[in-house]
């Protein structure tokens, strides 16, 4: 037998509908928020990740599935959805001469980790980016659209936590400033983070080491650091969270695991998760288009853990609306009727009422048990195929009604 290959899963009936509700919430909130929805590959040129995501960043060194196609071409599962999005935009000139664009998506994306609980190799996310507005207003609209989503979606104990991680003129002189300070701490830190520390600084911040964590936190702090423009971008979107009744806690340990995030940089937690307890995480990327050979489009977005949202969905007992059934079974008593029972199956169908017949000459006492967990059962037997009716038996009222066969649809939908 084969297996599916580590940290994939199935996703089966009893779980698919739950799926489905939380894309259509999603697709709803993104409607209201005036968001469009696009599809892109899920797979692109290896450099689109590497130099948008970042050469130093876990992602890329460690996580991509990359291989050579039969052209001999470098191409990666797509780790993450922003990279792609840009590349979408520059491409398709949605972003030319000031012009804004508000998109999103969802699908799998691919990261090679080590499986676990809400950490999968295939995993989903809906994300959404607003590209082409420099200002903090558009970092408010993305920050609230994904807590608007879960607010539909009923998720609670949920914590935003927030930082700004600065730009390309005042973060050289953070990052300065923290090579000093932890190299003072050198002997206190994981080999990863002595690896970071002449590659990526920043990344330590991040570490969930004990030790780490511990010299992290005694760290320079950023909001020192940052320029005119950053803290007062920063303020603003406080500022803007605040007037629409936000609540969010200040984090200058938050950096995020991409290179590309200029300026803010959030995370969504949940209470519920236990280790891997980011539901989402966002920000904006104001280089990202130049980092892929693009001109200037700022933007700022987030990608939200499908798969985590739904482990906190069940464990909260939140609701996923109705799950579906079959609504009528139609059955036949005898073997003549069975070609009876086809076309009223097909017939209550074409009006939009789910309903189901047996396809294997299955016996009557069988049929009937299948109906049994039906609202209505339809038995057409001798007497019904020549009167060209069907006896009706509502499970729920505990009635049946002989009534003509072509009235069978009317009949049912007058009764949900
Ligand atoms: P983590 O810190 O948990 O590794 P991340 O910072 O790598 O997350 P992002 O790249 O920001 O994650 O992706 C956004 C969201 O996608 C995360 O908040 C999480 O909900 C989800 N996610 C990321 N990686 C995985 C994975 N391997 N399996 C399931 N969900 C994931
Ligand atoms: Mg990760």
């Amino acid at each position: 037998m084969i297996s599916a290959p580590r940290g994939t899963r199935d996703i089966l009936p009893a779980e698919s509908w739950k799926w489905a509700y939380i894309v259509k919430t999603a697709s709803e909130t993104m409607k209201d928020f005036g968001f469009s929805e696009i599809h892109l590959p899920i797979f692109e040129h290896t450099e689109l990740f590497s130099r948008g995501v970042g050469e130093t960043t876990d992602i890329v060194e460690k996580e991509m599935y990359t291989f050579n196609d039969r052209g001999g071409r470098s191409i990666t599962l797509r780790p993450e959805a922003t990279a792609g999005v840009m590349r979408c935009a520059l491409e398709n000139n949605l972003c030319v001469q000031g012009a804004s664009a508000k998109l999103w998506n969802w699908g799998p994306m691919f990261r090679h980790e080590r499986p676990q609980k809400g950490r999968y190799r295939q995993f989903y996310q809906i994300d959404a980016e607003y590209l082409g507005v420099p200002g903090a207003m558009a970092d408010v609209e993305v920050i609230s659209l994904s807590l608007e989503l879960f607010r539909r979606l009923g998720l609670k104990n949920l914590e935003a936590v927030i930082n700004s991680v600065g730009c390309e003129k005042c973060r050289p002189l953070y990052r300065k400033k923290l090579v000093e300070y932890f190299s003072a701490h050198k002997d206190e830190l994981c080999e990863t983070c002595l690896d970071r520390l002449g590659r990526n600084p920043l990344r330590i911040l991040d570490c969930k080491k004990e030790s780490c964590s511990h010299v992290a936190d005694g760290a320079p702090d950023i909001y020192d650091s940052l320029c005119d423009e950053c803290r007062e971008h920063f303020a603003e979107v406080r500022a803007g969270l605040e007037r629409l009744g936000f609540s969010y806690r200040l984090s200058k340990r938050l950096v995020r695991g991409l290179d590309y995030y200029t300026k803010t940089a959030y995370e969504i937690l949940s209470g519920d998760l236990g280790a891997q307890n980011a539901v989402a995480g966002g920000g904006r990327y104001d280089n990202l288009s130049s980092a892929i050979g693009g001109g200037k489009v700022p933007g700022v977005g987030f990608a939200c853990g499908v798969d985590r949202v739904m482990i906190v969905m069940e464990e909260q007992g939140c609701s996923f609306g109705v799950a579906p059934e079959i609504t009528a079974y139609a059955v036949a008593l005898d073997d003549a009727s069975r070609p009876a029972v086809q076309v009223l199956t097909y017939d209550l169908r074409k009006a939009g009422i789910p309903a189901e017949c047996d396809a294997s000459g299955r016996s009557f006492k069988a049929q009937m048990k299948s109906a049994g967990v039906c609202r209505f059962a339809c038995i057409i037997g001798s007497e019904e195929l020549s009167a060209g009716t069907v006896s009706v038996k509502d499970m729920k009222a505990g009635t049946q009604e002989n009534i003509p066969v072509s009235s069978a649809a009317e009949y049912i939908k007058a009764r949900l």
